[in-house]
């Protein structure tokens, strides 16, 4: 179906998702709901509840979801697009639409650092920065939205430069550390300027990941104060173990466990949010297209291997990616409940899984399989091309 148009443009539409076996809430502290339908009213969450106790009258769309589970659409928290749904790092077609497939209906940009010929004088880095905030909100392959437009920090910038660049639409900062800017007491000045404009930051945390890139350890990550520790995890090459858990410990800032990371690490990470209480701060990104290529079941797979290798229960890991993160970013999708943005993933236990059912799959380490993905209450794709074959799937059944 196609995105391209703005949703206010488009008559109103009323989908009905019934007859849900599993329905995940997105909430940490309460990742489960008692319900087994969905109403959306355009692109908004208009109801949840048992299908006896809402009106389910004068729909558009019906969806039998025949059983199988419905989460939030997955967010990635961390990706490298660079213009339209090409990504010159493996030289690749499509990857968006793919991530779709994946079950990602949003994604946000760490810096469009993979662009050839990225300028880095300052006019330069903001106009492309505006350009990409522009063309990817305009550009939504399948429907998925791309929050992009993250300039990388680099010397020379002032005050001034964060105001207009909020000014002008742009509210995340490329990776610091990407650019010239590697001293913590300089990234801390920039980072506090484009918060007081509503610029959210992210900091590359550990080794270098190409050549070009540098290592950014525990102290500059924790002078400098970005809003996410980005990639806490590395990526791919993580900080010794005594710096991941100080990260943890010794700052309040959002925990960004990424694909393209250390995986141990990513584990270490977790564990200790657990221990602290805090998994609120952890959110996952795949930190990709990047040198280990495209990712399209990414968040998925962090799913299943934080869930069975790090002792999260599935539900508590679909909220890491889903929830979280939208709080943390300030989205308004991420959770099912009204008033939220309709967009979904339909998923059930993968074909042969040993797992007796898809919470028990996940957390013996299968993926799940994606049956159906709804983004601002239309139907983006039915049965994943990425995923191993759902057990059961969706119909439309009008
Ligand atoms: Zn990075």
């Amino acid at each position: 179906m196609s995105h391209d148009e703005p949703s206010k443009s488009m008559p109103q539409t009323k989908l009905v998702i019934r007859n849900i076996g599993l329905l995940f809430s997105g909430d940490l502290a309460n990742p489960i709901l008692d319900a087994d339908t969905v109403i959306a009213v355009g692109d908004r969450i208009a109801a949840v509840g048992k299908e006896k106790d809402i009106d389910t009258s004068g729909a558009t769309i019906t969806i039998d979801a025949k059983g199988t589970a419905l989460a939030p659409g997955l967010i990635d928290s961390h990706v490298h697009p660079v213009c339209g749904d090409w990504t010159p790092r493996q030289n690749q077609l499509g990857w968006i639409d793919s991530y779709l497939h994946g079950g990602v209906t949003a994604m946000i940009s760490a810096g469009e650092v993979h662009t050839p010929g990225r300028p880095k004088d300052i006019v330069g880095l903001k106009a492309m920065a505006i350009f990409a905030q522009r063309a990817f909100h305009a550009f939504r392959p399948g429907g998925v939205k791309i929050y992009a437009g993250a300039p990388v920090l680099e010397h020379g910038m002032v005050e001034d430069d964060f105001k207009e660049l909020a000014a002008a639409g742009v509210k995340i900062l490329g990776e610091v550390g990407l650019g010239s800017v590697k001293d913590g007491k300089t990234a801390h000045q920039m980072v506090s300027w484009a918060r007081k404009y509503g610029i959210q930051s992210t900091i590359h945390t550990g080794g270098p990941s190409i050549p070009g890139s540098s290592l950014i350890d525990k102290d500059m990550v924790l002078e400098t104060d970005a809003d996410v520790i980005g990639h806490v995890n590395g990526g791919h090459t993580a900080l010794p173990d005594d710096q991941i858990t100080a990260l943890c410990e010794r700052s309040t800032r959002a925990l960004e466990i990424v694909h393209n990371g250390n995986e141990r690490a990513g584990l270490l990470a977790l564990r200790t949010a657990m221990e602290l209480k805090q998994l609120d701060r952890v959110i996952l990104g795949t930190d990709s297209p990047a040198g280990s290529g495209v990712q399209p079941l990414g968040i998925v797979r962090m799913i299943s291997m934080l869930s069975s290798l790090g002792g999260i229960p599935a539900e508590m890991a679909i909220c890491l990616a889903t929830g979280n993160t939208a709080k943390m970013r300030k989205l308004d999708c991420g959770l099912i409940a009204p008033g939220r943005e309709a967009s979904f993933v339909l998923m059930d236990k993968a074909q042969h899984s040993a797992g007796k059912n898809l919470l028990d799959s996940i957390q013996k380490g299968d993926l799940p399989g994606i049956g159906m993905v709804i983004i601002d209450g239309a139907v983006s794709v039915q049965r994943s091309r990425n995923t191993p074959p759902a057990t059961a799937v969706p119909v439309v059944v009008k």
